[in-house]
């Protein structure tokens, strides 16, 4: 599996009237044609890994990294032209709300293609209908010619997302960041439309960054799973050999986990350490 992005001791920390608080610490991992889940509390930098990696920080934030590329392009060293056709294009970005994402002034076809006509300016109308309808029918929409004249506020939580999807694979990205994408949908309605983004993932052979709290979700859809405390991965593991976790935090996080019959109320939470801050980092099942 050839190597699409690696990343090597990024830091980041946001300037605020007290100074400079860090809030990456050395983040390292790298990643191919894989789907690699973050995992961790709110706070713990996964936002921030995601927007680093696309360089969507706030002026307030300082970034360094050793290492900080995707597919041979030295993403800390672009020039802010080089990110603009890299974002969308080649690594795109699923946010979890797309009220905030889609354009109420246009209708959901329109905003499919957009990103295609604006790179392939001659493509006659016939075809970009053809291709929003294309792209609508691949992430499962079931009637296609009648949500393609849809406008964002006609359409479903669970659709919206759909069409989020659909408009993010159209310029064919090697790599999708995924933040949260589906927290705002209900259960069943979340596993059908992230069963329906893995496939696309997997059909078109790119890799997936995807972002949750939601340990489980993760495990389900995602190869590898990397794990947040206080800014830095303390943990990175097969999904597949969750339950032999070493790390404490991710014992915990595992051990906090409802049994379907428990009621939620009884949930033990994950303790904290603070030698977790500086300890050991595992990889792989072993101390790295
Ligand atoms: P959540 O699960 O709540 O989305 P997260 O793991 O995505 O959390 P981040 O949003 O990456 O966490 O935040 C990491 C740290 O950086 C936090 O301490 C947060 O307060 C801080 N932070 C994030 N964005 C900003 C910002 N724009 N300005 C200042 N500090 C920020
Ligand atoms: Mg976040």
């Amino acid at each position: 599996m050839s190597e699409l992005l690696r990343i090597d001791a990024l830091d980041v920390a946001y300037a605020s009237r007290k100074g400079l608080s860090p809030a990456l610490r050395g983040v390292s991992f790298a990643l191919g044609a894989e789907k690699v889940g973050i995992v961790g509390e709110s706070g713990s930098g996964k936002s921030t890994t995601g927007r680093a990696i696309l360089r969507l920080l706030p002026r307030a934030a300082k970034m360094t990294a050793k290492t900080l590329t995707f597919q041979e392009v030295d993403l800390a060293a672009a020039s802010e032209r080089e990110m603009r056709r890299i974002r969308g294009a080649r690594i795109s970005m699923i946010l979890q709300d797309p009220k905030y994402a889609l354009n109420p002034l246009k209708t959901v076809g329109a905003q499919i293609t957009e990103s295609w006509k604006i790179h392939h300016p001659a493509t006659s109308r016939a075809e970009l209908r053809d291709r929003a309808l294309d792209m609508l029918e691949k992430v499962k929409i079931r009637n296609p010619s009648r949500v393609h004249d849809l406008f964002p506020h006609e359409v479903s939580g669970g659709m919206g997302q759909r069409v989020m999807i659909a408009m993010m694979m159209v310029p064919e990205p090697r790599l999708i960041i995924a933040d949260e994408p589906t927290s705002a949908l209900d259960v069943t309605v979340r596993r059908s439309v992230l069963d329906t983004l893995a496939e696309l993932v997997e059909e078109r052979g790119a890799g997936l960054i995807f972002i949750s709290h939601d340990l489980p979700l993760v495990a389900r859809f995602c190869d590898r799973i990397v794990v947040m405390y206080a800014g830095r991965i303390v943990e990175e593991i097969a999904a597949s050999d969750l339950k032999d976790a070493c790390h404490p935090y991710t014992q915990g996080l595992l051990a906090s986990l409802p049994p379907l019959d428990r009621q939620l109320e009884r949930l033990s939470v994950p303790v904290r350490d603070p030698a977790w801050l500086t300890g050991p980092v595992y990889r792989n099942g072993a101390a790295a």
